[in-house]
């Protein structure tokens, strides 16, 4: 199986190809990235082939889908602030270069699993989410990605792509940055706190989250790929956890072995209060992946930030 990962050097996606190195049956994994806000170092390690490239280059997709034997689609621009700074650029990234990777996917009959999000839920009061619900996105971001799940399933209609819109709730793990603006809440909590400074809570910090870590996530989409999974409608990837950001900090501060220092300031225009998957078509779909403990994601995600910091300073 060859694999086509789009957006391969973020986050997520570098965690896949990293993952997919050594998995059984897969012979190539190639990264696709504009390094926006992704990094060619995060490959080091893994055998992924690394494509430096945009997903509006639709000659560049069209060549790099038609080798693969499955895609799976995680460029964007990943933020709801990046969109509130600039609307355009999320649709058409978001948006649009999704409708470049479908229409390759729809010329090969090829098999896509893309990155949707929770946010496409906005603040509707309903919780767990389930995927029935009306989509209300507070933001040009999950506008983005609605418009980006609703082409995938479009296509699965219209054209019998056969596609898998996974809503990605709040992944964290190895790999994640907390060096920008806009890094996510773990990254910036474990970051601060390794440097001994205060950790900044956006408003009571009461708002809930359902965190995933990436290990498990990365098996979720490993799975898929290799199973060519598809769904006919959207499907949360989160197990239905719901931590408060406090509640989150002071779980830090344990494996830390020293409480966290926390500065409240005002919460964020855009950002939801409570965010739970209901996780039941997703465990039916992958009912072989264990996620992995909140709190043993913690372990490893504080270990990586550990190394990483020390070799920096080492340098
Ligand atoms: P990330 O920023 O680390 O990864 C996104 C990658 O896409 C980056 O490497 C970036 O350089 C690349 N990219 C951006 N524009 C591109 C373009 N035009 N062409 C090619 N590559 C481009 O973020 P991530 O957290 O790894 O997110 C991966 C996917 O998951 C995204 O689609 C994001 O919207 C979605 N998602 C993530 C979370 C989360 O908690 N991390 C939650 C919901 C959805």
């Amino acid at each position: 199986m060859r694999v086509l990962i789009t957006g391969g050097a973020g986050f997520i996606g570098a965690n896949l190809c990293a993952y997919l190195t050594g998995f059984p049956g897969v012979r190539a994994v190639v990264a696709l990235d504009d390094l926006s806000t992704g990094d060619a170092a995060n490959l080091a390690g893994t055998s992924a082939e690394f494509v430096e490239g945009s997903i509006l280059d639709r000659p560049l997709v069209a060549e790099l889908v038609a080798a693969a034997d499955t895609v799976v689609h995680l460029a964007a621009r990943p933020s709801v602030p990046m969109s509130l700074a600039d609307p355009v650029a999320s649709h058409e990234v978001n948006a649009s270069g999704t409708l470049n990777v479908l229409e390759a996917c729809r010329r090969n009959g090829m098999h896509v699993i893309l990155a949707s999000s929770s946010s496409v839920y906005g603040d509707i009061a309903m919780s767990p989410k389930h995927e029935d619900l009306a989509t209300r996105p507070l933001s040009p971001y999950g506008a983005s990605k609605l418009a980006a799940e609703a082409y995938a399933l479009a296509y699965g209609t219209a054209f019998e792509v056969p596609v898998l819109p996974l809503r990605f709730f709040n992944v964290y793990g190895p790999l994640q940055s907390a060096e920008h603006a806009y890094a996510a809440v773990v990254p910036a909590f474990v970051d601060a706190a390794l440097r001994g400074e205060p950790v900044t809570v956006f408003g009571d910090g009461e708002q809930t989250r359902d965190f995933t870590y990436v290990g498990t996530v990365v098996r979720v989409l490993a799975d898929a790929a290799w199973r060519r999974v598809v769904s006919d409608t959207p499907v949360n990837l989160a197990y239905g956890s719901r931590v408060t950001v406090n509640e989150l900090a002071v779980m830090l501060g344990e494996v830390l072995g020293t409480p966290l220092v926390t500065r409240h300031i005002a919460a964020r225009i855009g950002d939801v209060r409570h965010s739970q998957a209901a996780c039941e078509r997703l465990t039916r779909l992958f009912p072989n992946v264990d996620p992995v403990p909140l709190a043993d994601g913690l372990k490893h995600t504080v270990a990586w930030f550990d190394r990483t910091l020390n070799s920096v300073g080492n340098v």
